[in-house]
C-alpha cells in the first residue's frame, strides 16, 4: 500500500505490520526490523513513515478515570476527538491539545505535541503520568519521572524511535464551559505583534495569524487571538460536521498574488484594536479540522510546514530575517501562525524552548528546498530549531545544530538495542 503524512510528500510503498495483542506484538517485532508506529497519520512528514509500519489506531480503548485527580488511563490509539467527546460534557479537556483533534494519544506523546497555552502549560507529556512501552525484544517497560526516567524523557518527543507506546496514564482539566472566550487584536507590524503577546501572556492560550506577505512598515502585521474558558455556559459537545474538498487543488490558486489578496483582505476584515466574542471549541482550537482533506489544496505535489522556534532573545531579529526572505522571494503562505512559548522541558527531543515559532506551509515547487535551506541557516545563526513532526527534508547537519540532546538519545537508543529496531525515514535522513 502507499503511505504518507499529512503533507502527502514523500508518498512511500510500505506495508503493515499488524498484531492482535502484546504477545502477538513483541513476536512481530522479534521477526520485522526496522519498522516505526503509525498513528494518525497527522505529521507532516516522514517521521511515521517506513516500509514496515505498525498501525496504533485501532488500539482505541479508554480503560480509567479518576474523576478526583482528572487522571485519564487509555490505550495510544485512541484519538484526542474522542477523548473530548467522552469527557467534555462533564466538564473535563485536555490541558494540552495542538490546532487537531485528530492524533492519536501514542502520537501527542511521541511528538511531544503543544498547544496555544504552552507559554502557561508546557507539552503533552508534561501531562503525562506514566505511560507503557514495548521496546525491540518484546519488554515492556513502565516509564515515568521516577520509573525508567530516561526512557520516558526519550520516549516524549522520541518520534516512535524508543519502541510502541501502548498506554498512557496521564492528567485532563476541569473546565467550566464547552465556551471560549476570545479577544482579537490586530497589530501593525512585528514589533506590535510581540509587545501584545507579552502583555496578554497572563491568557492562558494566545496564538496569532501573521501576514507574511506584507512589507515595509507592515512586516509583521498579525492578528493576535487570545482564548480563555467563559466562566460559565453549555458543557454540551458535537463536533462540528466537516467538508471535504473533492480533488487536488490546480496549483495557480495558490500563486503569490492569491495569497497576497487573501492576506489583506482578512487581515482588513478584522476590526482594529481589540475585539472579544464568544466561540465553541472547534473554532478555537480546531478551526482547519473543519475541511476533513484540506491538505489537497496544494495540488498533487504536496506540501511541506516549516516550523521554527527562535529563543526569545533573538526571535525578533531572526523572525524578521525570514520574513523579509519569504516576502522577497513572493513564496506567500496562507497558513502563517506565531506562537510563544514557555521554558523547555527535560524531553531528549522536544522542540519548544522559551521564545517563539513560526509555521509556515508551502506548496512543494520547484526553488522551495533551496529557499528552505537558506531560513536553515537563519534559524541556526539565531540558536533555534525545527520541529521533527512537521519536518520532510531537514538536514543531519540542521538537525544537530538545533538538538544539543541528540548525540545522548543516540546513544541510549544503541545500550537499548532500539537503534536498527525503530526506524523512520527521516530518523535514516538524520542519521538517529
Ligand atoms: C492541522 C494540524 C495541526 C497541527 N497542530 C499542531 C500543533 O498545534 N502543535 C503540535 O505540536 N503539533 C501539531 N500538529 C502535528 C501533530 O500534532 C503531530 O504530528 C502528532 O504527532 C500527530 O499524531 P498522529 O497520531 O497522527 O501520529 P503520526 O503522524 O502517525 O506519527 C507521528 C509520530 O508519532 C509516532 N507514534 C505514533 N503512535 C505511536 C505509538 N503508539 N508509539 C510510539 N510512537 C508513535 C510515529 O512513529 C511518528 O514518529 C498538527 C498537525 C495537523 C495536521
Amino acid at each position: 500500500m502507499q503511505l504518507t503524512g499529512w503533507g502527502r510528500y514523500p508518498i512511500i510503498e510500505a506495508s503493515p505490520v499488524t498484531f492482535q495483542d502484546h504477545r502477538s506484538l513483541a513476536a512481530r517485532l522479534a521477526e520485522t526490523k526496522p519498522l516505526i508506529p503509525y498513528g494518525n497519520g497527522r505529521s507532516y512528514g516522514d517521521s511515521a513513515l517506513s516500509s514496515r509500519f505498525v498501525p496504533m489506531r485501532s488500539r482505541d480503548r479508554l480503560l480509567a478515570f479518576d474523576p478526583d485527580s482528572g487522571l485519564l488511563t487509555c490505550e495510544a490509539g485512541v484519538l484526542l476527538s474522542e477523548i473530548i467527546e467522552t469527557f467534555l460534557p462533564s466538564g473535563w479537556f485536555l490541558k494540552v491539545t495542538p490546532g487537531t483533534r485528530l492524533i492519536t494519544v501514542g502520537g501527542a506523546v511521541a511528538a511531544d505535541v503543544h498547544g496555544k497555552n504552552h507559554h502557561q502549560a508546557g507539552c503533552f507529556g508534561d501531562t503525562v503520568e506514566s505511560l507503557l512501552l514495548m521496546l525491540a525484544d518484546g519488554r515492556i517497560r513502565r516509564c515515568s519521572r521516577k520509573e525508567n526516567p530516561e526512557l520516558f524523557h526519550a520516549t516524549c518527543g522520541g518520534m516512535g524511535l524508543t519502541g510502541v507506546i501502548l498506554q498512557v496514564e496521564f492528567y485532563l482539566q476541569p473546565v467550566p464551559s464547552a465556551i471560549i472566550e476570545q479577544a482579537t487584536i490586530k497589530t501593525r507590524n512585528l514589533k506590535e505583534t510581540f509587545e501584545a503577546f507579552e502583555k496578554y501572556a497572563d491568557w492562558p492560550y494566545s496564538v496569532a495569524w501573521i501576514d507574511c506577505l506584507a512589507r515595509g512598515a507592515a512586516l509583521g502585521r498579525s492578528l493576535l487571538m487570545l482564548g480563555r474558558f467563559a466562566p460559565i455556559g453549555e458543557l454540551d459537545y458535537a463536533p462540528r460536521r466537516t467538508k471535504t474538498i473533492p480533488c487536488n487543488f490546480p496549483g495557480f490558486l495558490l500563486k503569490s498574488y492569491s495569497v497576497r489578496a487573501f492576506n489583506s483582505v482578512y487581515y482588513a476584515r478584522a476590526r482594529s484594536g481589540i475585539s472579544l466574542n464568544f466561540v465553541d471549541i472547534d473554532a478555537f482550537f480546531y478551526p482547519l479540522d473543519a475541511i476533513s482533506n484540506w491538505n489537497r489544496i496544494y495540488g498533487g505535489s504536496g506540501f511541506v510546514q516549516y516550523q521554527f522556534i527562535l529563543p526569545k532573545k533573538h526571535s525578533y531579529t531572526g523572525l524578521e530575517q525570514v520574513l523579509r526572505k519569504i516576502m522577497k522571494t513572493g513564496k506567500g503562505s496562507f497558513l502563517a501562525v506565531l506562537k510563544l512559548y514557555g521554558p523547555a522541558n527535560d524531553n531528549y527531543l522536544s522542540f519548544p524552548m522559551e521564545g517563539y515559532s513560526l509555521a509556515l506551509d508551502f506548496k512543494i515547487e520547484p526553488g522551495l528546498f533551496a529557499l528552505l535551506e537558506q531560513l536553515d541557516e537563519i534559524v541556526l545563526k539565531h540558536k533555534g530549531r525545527l520541529y521533527l513532526a512537521k519536518d520532510a527534508r531537514m538536514s543531519r547537519d540542521t538537525f544537530e545544530g538545533g538538538y544539543p540532546q541528540a548525540e545522548a538519545f543516540r546513544s541510549l537508543r544503541t545500550s537499548l538495542g532500539l537503534a536498527g529496531a525503530f526506524n523512520s525515514l527521516q530518523s535514516q535522513r538524520l542519521g538517529l
